[in-house]
């Protein structure tokens, strides 16, 4: 999807190797942390010269475990940014006074550690990239997908409906789509009901205008 967005030319990207703007003879971009500790830090030289040489434009995003966590709604709001400068950590992370003279959002893809940015970053272009006009296929819609819509996707099924004895439920067979809507949409409140109880009741809060038959579903599960 992403590589088709770039060939349309309604995305573009590209990759600044912070190495190649090192100061240092033998190549180096990390050093040993002032005050002790383990690991390495990435120097500030290396870091300042690359995004000043590259011409980095919009506001610079540092993937980083301490960072406010990704979401959708993060990924929407980035979206609509014309630029987006996203810069990458090793080691133990990078210089402070990077991040101070970037004014750098940190940003996590969620509470584990990986070993580099560069993980993080291709999650963080992908999930923004999805909500840009023209990226995905005519007939997809990000809105529809779980966590967006409100609710959890329900499941999905393909051919043959029948696999060694596991069959496709046969509402989705039936050809009625009000009824299938109706089935799905119960489907995704039994599964946020039981998965995501924090996104359940959010999606109670929402106004909604029911049928009498849709509001009786929803009460079996609220
Ligand atoms: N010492 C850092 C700390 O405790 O916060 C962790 C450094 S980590 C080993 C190396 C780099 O990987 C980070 O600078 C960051 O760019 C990236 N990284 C690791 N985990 C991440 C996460 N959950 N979200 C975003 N970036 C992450």
């Amino acid at each position: 999807m992403l590589g088709r967005a770039i060939d349309k030319g309604i995305i573009e990207l590209s990759v600044t190797d912070i190495r190649d703007y090192t100061a240092d003879k033998h190549n180096r971009v990390d050093d040993t942390p002032y005050g002790g500790g383990a690991g390495m830090v990435m120097q500030v030289q290396p870091i300042i010269d690359a995004c000043r040489s590259s011409g980095y434009g919009g506001p610079v995003l540092y993937m980083s475990p301490r960072g406010e966590i990704l979401t959708g709604a993060m990924a929407k709001e980035l979206s609509e940014m014309p630029e987006i400068t996203i810069l990458c950590g090793h080691y133990e992370g990078v210089d402070q006074r990077v991040l101070d003279m970037l004014d750098a959002r940190e940003v996590s893809i969620g509470d584990y550690v990986l070993t580099g940015g560069e993980l993080p970053a291709m999650v963080l272009v992908d999930t923004v990239a999805r909500f840009i006009e023209g990226v995905l296929s005519g007939e997809e819609s990000v809105m529809n997908e779980s966590i967006y819509s409100g609710l959890l996707e329900y499941p999905q099924y393909s051919k043959p409906r029948e696999y060694e004895g596991e069959q496709v439920p046969e509402i989705l067979l039936s050809g009625n789509h009000g009824e299938i809507d109706l089935w799905r949409w119960e489907q995704s409140l039994a599964l946020t009901r039981e998965r995501r109880p924090d996104l359940f009741e959010e999606y109670l809060k929402k106004p909604m205008k029911l049928t009498k038959r849709e509001r009786a579903i929803l009460n079996k599960y609220r």
